[in-house]
């Protein structure tokens, strides 16, 4: 194969590919662990994780021999046939989140769609709700996925604006603000759905108690309670899930990003059998949702969560990182605001200090890939088997930038 610099790949992208996305301008060409390395042989950090789908590093090498092994096997068989690696990852995965049932998808955002297909059909059958009429709560400045349905009730216009005619059926309320939530509520609401830490808005953390509340509110007026975990959980926030800050169990677990190990996407909903039991053979579905290769993938993307530590190691490094950060924000005129739990981190800069583009640019120079979040925002989200010491590399380097 013809061997291509960085600028060549990006002009070629330019051309060819649709410009949906604007990259950082890097090109990863290797990746292993917390690194990750362009052509020309430059190595940096990687500080997004694939936006928290990189949990277990790169490249983990139980996940890959999984995947290997899997793939000298069986890969694919739809769900028109049973397979041997699905019943095991269904146990698997229903015994980590304390659910009795699981539907696997591959995109989040099919996940998404399949919990607001699961509230609905729930507040038809079970409910009673009348024909149509049925209503999810969601939160402003929400983040949960791109198909038409769900960029309907996203409130950021770039998401949203020129997608209509949009699918009705959502009430948006303010995030963290439990009174919106209880007046939004009427005799026709199934559900509500939330992100317990908003990611892609800026790693917003609502109060304590806010997750709590919303369960109340939904116990106390039969709706059901769906966490979107696909950015915040599998041990990125410091607990298994980010729900676990809160006494709340709540009814619908949303799934995806890590449970893929960094390698395949792989997504899932998990419910009780009175929630995803009222869906019957060919209500729903996706030919490549439980396929065995993604399964024995996901399987090991779990063990290594449990093996490695990686909540307890997410707490400890997570606290540590937003230690040195929030040092740094007290001799820095450009930081506003430290936020986060666990290595999921928001770094806010001050509209004084310019747009975090210029930041995330000046660290990639410096050997640290950072994605910006709107204009303000630098978002920190190593994968979470990163060490102390490499936190301690990437402070010199962070420091040397925002001093
Ligand atoms: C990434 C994300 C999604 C969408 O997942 P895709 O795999 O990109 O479809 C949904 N919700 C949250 C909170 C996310 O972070």
């Amino acid at each position: 194969m013809q061997k291509y610099n960085s600028q060549q790949l990006m002009d070629i992208e330019h051309q060819y590919g649709a410009h949906n996305y604007h990259p950082l301008e890097v090109v990863i060409a290797k990746a292993d662990g917390i690194w990750v390395e362009d052509p020309e042989g430059k190595r940096y950090i990687d500080m997004l994780s694939a936006y928290s789908a990189v949990n277990q590093g790169h490249r983990h090498p139980a996940i890959i021999k999984a995947l290997k092994d899997q793939a000298d096997i069986l890969t694919l068989t739809s769900r028109a046939f049973y397979n041997d690696r699905w019943p095991l990852f269904a146990k698997k995965l229903a015994e980590l989140t304390g659910k009795e049932m699981i539907l696997p998808m591959n995109t989040g955002a099919e996940a998404v769609e399949t919990a607001i297909k699961t509230m609905r059909k729930w507040g038809y059958k079970v409910k009673k709700v009348a024909a149509n009429k049925a209503e999810i709560i969601v939160f402003k400045d929400n983040f949960h996925g791109r198909t038409t349905t769900i960029v309907s009730f996203s409130t950021d216009p770039d998401g949203h604006d020129f997608y209509g005619p949009y699918t009705p059926g959502f009430k948006i309320v303010p995030y963290n603000d439990l009174k919106a939530v209880e007046k939004a509520v009427n005799k026709n609401t199934v559900g509500i759905m939330v992100e317990p830490i908003q990611g892609e808005a800026g790693v917003v953390v609502p109060d304590d108690g806010f997750l709590a509340g919303l369960g109340k509110i939904a116990k106390k007026n039969k709706i059901l309670l769906a966490v979107d975990e696909i950015q915040t959980g599998f041990c990125r926030t410091g607990k298994l899930f980010a729900y676990q800050y809160e006494d709340v169990n709540p009814d619908i677990i949303i799934l995806g990003k890590a449970l893929g190990g960094g390698v395949l996407p792989v997504s899932a909903v998990a419910a009780n059998q009175s929630v995803l039991g009222v869906f019957k053979p060919g209500t729903h579905g996706s030919t490549f949702g439980g396929n065995p290769l993604a399964c024995a993938v996901a399987m090991a993307a779990i063990d290594v969560l449990i093996d490695e530590k990686l909540t307890e190691r997410a707490a400890e490094n997570g606290a540590y990182f937003i230690a040195r950060l929030r040092e740094l924000q007290k001799r820095s005129d450009k930081i506003k605001l430290v936020r986060g739990k666990g290595l999921l981190i928001g770094l806010v800069l001050k509209k004084s200090a310019g747009r975090a583009r210029q930041f995330t640019m000046a660290l990639k120079e410096k050997g640290l890939l950072c994605k910006e979040t709107h204009d303000w925002i630098i978002r920190f989200a190593p994968p979470l088997v990163i060490t102390r010491a490499d936190i301690d590399f990437a402070m010199e380097k962070i420091r040397e930038v925002l001093i």
